[in-house]
């Protein structure tokens, strides 16, 4: 835990949010400015800065994350035909919270490349 991390206190519950999903290592909830229909966040509830920040063994939770990512989006209708994971990492790519996190989106079709 990170003293300041808004995502470290949403795992927490101590910020409120939409949970979409929970376990031991991951939490899931709803984006507050959603990009799609379905735009769910993901996050490890060990706090990690970003993919330029792991640490030894964080690599398990990453995959976990993944498969987490899967399980999610089979239980949304609107996810059925596909769906994107998406991890922003740093400033030009967007990341706007440094509390690693993967975007789980969905409901539409989505261009390539993205913008
Ligand atoms: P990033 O731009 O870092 O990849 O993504 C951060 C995401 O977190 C954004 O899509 C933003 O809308 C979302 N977000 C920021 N603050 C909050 C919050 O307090 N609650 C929720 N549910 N989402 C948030
Ligand atoms: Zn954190």
């Amino acid at each position: 835990m990170t003293d300041d991390c808004l995502f470290c206190k949403i795992a927490k519950g101590e910020i409120p949010s939409k949970k979409v999903y929970e376990d031991e290592r991951v939490f899931a909830f709803e984006d507050i400015n959603p990009q799609a229909p379905v735009h769910i966040i993901i996050i490890p509830k060990r706090h990690i800065g970003g993919l330029n920040s792991l640490s030894e063994g964080d690599e398990a939770v990453l995959g976990y994350i993944q498969a987490a990512a899967a399980k999610i989006a089979s239980q949304f209708q609107e996810l059925k035909n596909g769906y994107r994971l998406v991890n922003n990492c740093g400033a030009d790519a967007g990341q706007t919270v440094f509390h690693i996190h993967y975007h789980l989106l969905g409901g539409r079709t989505f261009g390539w490349p993205p913008g």
